[in-house]
């Protein structure tokens, strides 16, 4: 498989082909089709399979048509840590840079004004904690009815840091017919239990 040969944004096209990839890895070359599709998808694979591409570059390539409005994202990515938070938000940089899409970061640590200040601008992704992101919910500033693509990022960790009720509270405050994708390192069952409630017959993609 040639990236070329994905249905990615030519836009997408020209910034992987300048960050210098090749070719697509096995997690990009199964999970990006399906992606592209509008399937769910969830995909088993380590750090450093190329597991960050294989989402943000079909979300980016969706979110292409379509405009942010005010404190209504339409793309959500939860990260377990702050640090993959900020790596994620890192990649899609550089990824999106022939983009006009938008980005905010939300992870403790650093003051709620200037990540208010994005959020009331609208953007069309938000990289987040967990509880970053319920705390902006709770404080009545964000407004997830507009969440056309989920992710959610190395889940065994948010099991193993106690995330997981926040990802339940996190899926119940999206529209149901959102796109989900969700990446794990392993299945434990309480991550199947989880899948199977709130995936719809996901694109199961293991390498
Ligand atoms: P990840 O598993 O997402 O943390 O990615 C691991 C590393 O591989 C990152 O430094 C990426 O920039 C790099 N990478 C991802 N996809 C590709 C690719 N198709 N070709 C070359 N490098 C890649």
């Amino acid at each position: 498989t040639k990236f070329s040969d994905l249905n990615l944004d030519p836009k997408v096209l020209k910034a992987i082909s300048e960050a210098g990839y090749d070719t697509p890895t096995p997690i990009q070359a199964e999970a990006i089709p399906p992606a592209l599709e509008g399937r769910d998808v969830l995909g088993i694979a380590q750090t450093g399979t190329g597991k960050t591409a294989s989402f943000t570059l079909p979300m980016i390539t969706m979110l292409r048509k379509g405009r942010a409005r005010a404190r209504m994202p339409r793309s959500l990515v939860l990260a377990p840590t702050r640090e993959l938070a900020a790596q994620v938000a890192e990649n899609f940089d550089i990824y999106a840079k022939h983009t006009k899409l938008t980005k905010a970061l939300l992870i403790g640590g650093v003051s709620f004004k200037e990540q208010d200040l994005l959020i009331d601008k609208g953007v069309d992704v938000l990289i987040a904690t967990p509880g970053r992101l319920l705390d902006h919910f709770e404080r009545g500033k964000l407004i997830l009815t507009d969440v056309k693509v989920m992710v959610v990022d190395e889940a065994d960790r948010m099991l193993d840091m106690g995330f997981i009720p926040d990802i339940e509270k996190i899926f119940q405050l999206t529209p149901f017919t959102r796109q989900t994708l969700f990446f794990s390192a392993t299945m434990a069952p309480e991550i199947e239990r989880i899948t199977n409630t709130f995936l719809s017959n996901p694109a199961r993609v293991e390498v």
